[in-house]
């Protein structure tokens, strides 16, 4: 999996870092997970396509978050883009995207379809990868996400002899539909069956207080991506404007056991001197990474 940090500032861009975008690529999936004003530019800059994205993912609806889908929307369509666009983000943003599409009387040549996230749980789905959507705790309403790799499940054997299925032709029925109706109980597949390997795992957290919810939600990550606003010193300001400071956020990762931390979207007070925040996350996680627009991150 390979994620790449399109913008890493919060609320305004800085000369150096641009407003909130990162993208995800794995093997034939590619993510945006969030798209502040300026992310096209930043697309070209980075050297990646946004004719390849699959899905959209809008943590909520503050612009910084946000605007740049309005433009994306309207490049995509100038250069004839044929396949679905889909756009999901919190109650409310099928408004936005249906705006976006009509923006200036524009005839759309490809379809965009907007999702509203109703609670946690699985959002998308294809051959590579699932992505679960999960509430955080921010002014508005906001979601994190997680994208998990699918992986390929073996049968255990253990389990199908004790259910009296090891030699059965329904072994393969099994495989085919997921489930079968066995001596009157309904047997599931991933009941079954254990995963060949463990999937990787990336969250992406942005736009929260500190929340114990989340540490329940990224626990074992193999990357954490998660928001860093503040320095300590900012504690109640963090709290009041429903963002963490990089010490909360590192001890989420800490908690969470996750294998790797990056924090971003920094708070533009620090854009000259990032030190406090570093050494404050540094004190409570290894070798925390602090994004900066263009990193790319190999998990
Ligand atoms: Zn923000
Ligand atoms: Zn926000």
């Amino acid at each position: 999996m390979r994620v790449t940090f399109l913008g890493t500032s919060s609320a305004v861009p800085t000369r150096d870092r641009s407003l909130s975008a990162v993208h995800f690529k794995y093997r034939g999936t590619d993510f945006l997970f969030d798209c502040g004003e300026g992310t096209q530019r930043q697309f070209t800059h980075a050297g990646i396509s946004p004719h390849k994205l699959d899905a959209v993912f809008i943590s909520h609806e503050h612009a910084d978050h946000m605007l740049g889908l309005a433009g994306l929307i309207q490049t995509l369509n100038m250069q004839n883009r044929q396949q679905e666009l889909k756009v999901y983000g919190p109650i409310g943003i099928k408004r936005y995207v249906d705006f976006f599409k009509t923006l200036g009387g524009l005839k759309l040549v490809y379809p965009v379809t907007a999702i509203e996230i109703n609670g946690p749980g699985k959002v998308f789905e294809n051959l590579d990868v699932e992505v679960h959507a999960f509430p955080v705790n921010h002014v508005t309403e906001c979601y994190a996400f997680k994208v998990v790799e699918k992986v390929e499940a073996n049968l255990d054997k253990a389990k199908l002899k004790k259910l009296g299925l090891l030699d059965s032709p329904a072994n393969r029925q099994l495989k085919e539909k997921g489930e079968i109706e066995w001596q009157g109980k309904m047997i599931k597949l991933e009941d079954i069956s254990k995963p060949l390997k463990k999937p990787l795992q990336v969250a992406y957290v942005i736009d929260s207080r500190f929340d114990e919810s989340i540490i329940r939600n990224v626990e074992g990550v193999d990357l954490l991506v998660i928001e860093a606003t503040f320095a300590e010193k900012e504690r109640e300001s963090a709290k009041l404007g429903g963002h963490m400071t990089a010490r909360e956020a590192a001890t989420i990762a800490k908690r969470a056991k996750a294998k790797r931390l990056a924090l971003t979207h920094f708070s533009s007070r620090y854009s000259d001197d990032m030190s406090i925040l570093k050494r404050e996350a540094g004190e409570v996680f290894k070798k925390p990474v602090f994004a900066e627009d263009f990193m790319t991150i190999e998990v």
